[in-house]
């Protein structure tokens, strides 16, 4: 039987979360330069490839497949991946196929991903403000995404929106989400920004907002009560006592999940982080291109990455310096 993959201070990783494009059709300021350069087509593992190398961490234990991007819907024909993959479904092998969007292709896919097996999909939406919107994405319209959260929910899967917290920009926002969630039965998870890459950007929208105080703010409203679950991931959870929600908290900043962490990713040309807030990464393209046929080397070259997951990362906003900044962008790990 194939071993399960552990690392070296024994947490099993399960969970894969893999970009399949750095491009986007979006801006969003926090993520990206206007002027992004993206990497050149050949760079990018093709369909087939990411198949691959999918199949092979499905094969060493991987439970939980997360597609992203860049915006994984505008990479061209992805939707024959995620039919692809629904063979690990129907097999047992792989428990839950999802993906993080910025719903702006979700009209025109949803249908198709349920089809597919996808049953939760996470929609990134940082403000139902039209002009805000387009302020924070620059290149977004909101109705386009309110479209997709519509036709997700026709197609039967459940939706999850995550939020940036920004301070003056979202803070006065946080009831009106949390109500806008409430009728439309979606959980909703505020994330903390968090220090990547250069945005070459003076003109940052809203600045890092805690999620303690973001809680403080919650709480000026509902009764918050915590939830003991875990996803092995930075998400800690409360219920609204008066709505029945949950809403999620991710603060990779100022706690420490590093302990219960179950997951890799994967950047779209097949190297592997083990940490999104380290540099070590191993790539492992070359072990799956040079030897076409095997997944001998691709397995063994994998095994060697997990041996390499660091015990925690290094952010650190408390020294008011760029301290622990990763120079890679969000668009390129994958978030
Ligand atoms: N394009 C898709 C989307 O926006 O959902 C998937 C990729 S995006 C990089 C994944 C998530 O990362 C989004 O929820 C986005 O808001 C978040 N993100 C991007 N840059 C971030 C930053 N600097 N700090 C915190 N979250 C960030
Ligand atoms: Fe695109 Fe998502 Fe980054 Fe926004 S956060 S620019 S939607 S990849």
């Amino acid at each position: 039987m194939t071993q399960p993959l552990v690392d070296p201070f024994q947490r099993a990783i399960t969970y894969l979360r893999v970009s399949v494009t750095d491009r986007c059709d979006f801006r969003c300021v926090y993520c990206m330069a206007e002027n992004m350069t993206f990497l050149p087509k050949k760079e990018l593992l093709t369909l087939e490839e990411l198949d691959r190398m999918c199949s092979t961490f499905v094969r060493l234990g991987v439970r939980k497949l997360r597609i992203t991007g860049g915006e994984p819907l505008v990479r061209r024909d992805i939707m024959t991946f995620f039919r692809s993959m629904s063979r690990h479904l129907d097999s047992g092998a792989l428990e839950e196929l999802t993906l993080t969007t910025n719903g702006s292709q979700l009209e025109r896919f949803a249908a198709d991903l349920y089809a597919a097996g996808v049953r939760r999909v996470n929609v990134s939406l940082d403000t139902l403000d039209e002009e805000k919107f387009a302020r924070v994405t620059r290149w977004g319209r909101l109705p386009q995404v309110l479209r997709g959260l519509d036709a997700a929910q026709a197609a039967g899967l459940k939706v999850k929106l995550n939020a940036v917290a920004l301070k003056g920009f979202n803070e006065d926002e946080v009831e009106t989400l949390t109500r806008f969630c409430a009728t439309r039965g979606m959980d909703l998870t505020w994330i903390e920004v968090m220090p990547m890459g250069d945005l070459g950007n003076e003109d940052r929208v809203g600045q890092y907002w805690s999620m303690k105080d973001l809680r403080a703010r919650l709480s000026e409203s509902y009764t918050l009560t915590d939830l003991p679950e875990s996803t092995g991931g930075p998400a800690r959870y409360v219920r609204l006592e008066e709505t029945g929600q949950k809403i999620g908290f991710i603060t990779p900043l100022s706690h420490n999940f590093c302990e219960s962490c179950n997951r890799v990713r994967m950047t779209c040309t097949g190297e592997l982080y083990m940490c999104l807030g380290q540099e070590d990464m191993m790539d492992l393209r070359p072990a799956l291109r040079n030897h076409p046929g095997n997944d001998a080397p691709l397995e063994q070259a994998i095994r060697q990455a997990i041996g390499l997951k660091p015990e925690g990362h290094d952010f650190d906003y408390s020294r008011q310096r760029a301290d622990g900044q990763v120079s890679r962008h969000m668009s390129h790990t994958g978030g």
